[in-house]
C-alpha cells in the first residue's frame, strides 16, 4: 500500500512545458479525460541514473496518442528531455518515472475536438510492485474475470487509461482470493497477459510467449526475448490456450514494474518451478538494466 497520497508529496512535476511544485499539478474535475478516459501514459524506470529505454517509451507514448486520435504538442526527443529532467529532480539513483498526456477542459461531451492535450511527467519512489519474497518464491495468479478485447472493440495496443478498467476489476477479484494478479484471457480464450504485464511459459525447454495481437508488446518484453534468444534459448511466439498450462514447468511475467517475476500457482491448479531459464533471465534483466555486461550462452 503507497503511505503518502500521490496529491500530498514534495518534489516537481512537470505540466505542459514548466516545472511546478507538487502539490500543483492539478487539473480541473471537467477534464474531458477524467470522463471520457482520454488519456494515454507511460511507466518507465531509472537504473543507476538511466531511464531505461526511455525513447522507446516516449515513442509508445506518441503511438498511443495517435490511436486514440490526437498529437501530443511536444516531440519524443522533448519529451526524453523532460523525462530526464524530472527524473534528475528527485536526486535519486533509481525511480519510477510517469508521463502521461490527456484531453483538457476545452469540450464536454464524447466529442472533443476542441479539447487541448496537457502533458505531465512525475517521478517517484515506487516501492516495489511485488514483494521482493514473493517475488523470489513467484507470485500466484488467479482468472481475471475480464478478457482482453478484440482489437475491432477497442485500440487494444495503446496504452490508454480507459483500457485499464478491466484490469483494476481483475486484479482487486484476484486479491480479494489471496492471488497477487490476475491472468488475463483473451476474446477468443486465448492466454494474454496480467493486469500489467507479459507472459512467459517454458515448456519443453522452450520459451513460450502469446502473440501480442490484442494487447501490448512490452517493451520488457521485446527486451526479455533479446536476452533469452541471447542465452540461446528458442523463443516461440504463438497462440497458447490455458489447456497448454499443464505441460509448462516454469511461467513468469514481464513489465516495466513487474521487471521479471515468476509465477508460483494459478488459482491453486497450475503449479510453476522458479527454474534455471526464469533465474537466467531474471539475471539478465537486471545486469541489463544497470548498464552492465550481459552473459552470452555457454556453448
Ligand atoms: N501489459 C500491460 C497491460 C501493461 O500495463 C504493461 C506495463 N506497461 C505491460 C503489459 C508491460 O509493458 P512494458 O514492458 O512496456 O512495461
Amino acid at each position: 500500500m503507497d503511505e503518502v497520497p500521490y496529491d500530498d508529496r514534495d518534489g516537481v512535476i512537470w505540466l505542459n512545458g514548466r516545472v511546478v511544485p507538487w502539490r500543483d499539478a492539478k487539473l480541473h474535475v471537467l477534464s474531458h479525460a477524467l470522463h471520457y478516459a482520454s488519456s494515454v501514459f507511460e511507466g518507465m524506470r531509472a537504473y543507476n541514473g538511466n531511464i531505461f529505454e526511455l525513447s522507446a517509451h516516449n515513442e509508445r507514448l506518441h503511438n498511443s496518442a495517435e490511436m486514440l486520435g490526437f498529437e501530443i504538442p511536444y516531440s519524443v526527443s522533448e519529451l526524453d528531455d523532460a523525462c530526464r529532467e524530472t527524473f534528475n529532480t528527485t536526486g535519486a539513483s533509481e525511480a519510477y518515472i510517469r508521463p502521461i498526456a490527456w484531453r483538457g477542459p476545452e469540450q464536454m461531451g464524447v466529442s472533443a475536438q476542441a479539447c487541448k492535450i496537457n502533458v505531465a511527467i512525475a517521478a517517484w519512489q515506487w516501492p516495489a510492485y511485488f514483494t521482493p519474497e514473493a517475488r523470489m518464491k513467484g507470485i500466484s495468479l488467479d482468472w481475471a474475470p475480464y478478457r482482453r478485447p478484440d482489437p475491432l472493440t477497442a485500440p487494444v495496443h495503446a496504452k490508454a487509461a480507459g483500457l485499464y478498467m478491466i484490469c483494476t476489476l481483475s486484479k482487486h477479484a484476484a486479491e480479494a482470493k489471496g492471488s497477487s494478479d490476475a491472468l488475463m484471457l483473451d476474446w477468443r480464450g486465448q492466454l494474454a497477459e496480467t493486469t500489467g504485464a507479459n507472459l512467459f511459459l517454458v515448456i519443453d525447454g522452450k520459451i513460450n510467449t502469446p502473440t501480442p495481437d490484442c494487447f501490448l508488446d512490452g517493451i520488457t518484453r521485446r527486451s526479455v526475448i533479446k536476452l533469452a534468444q541471447n542465452r540461446g534459448y528458442e523463443v516461440i511466439e504463438r497462440a497458447i490456450f490455458p489447456e497448454e498450462l499443464g505441460k509448462a514447468t516454469e511461467m513468469f511475467v514481464t513489465g516495466t514494474a513487474a521487471e521479471v517475476t515468476p509465477i508460483s500457482n494459478i488459482a491453486d491448479e497450475y503449479y510453476f518451478e522458479v527454474g534455471t531459464i526464469t533465474k537466467t533471465l531474471m539475471n539478465d534483466y537486471d545486469d541489463l538494466v544497470n548498464g552492465r555486461p550481459i552473459a552470452e550462452a555457454a556453448e
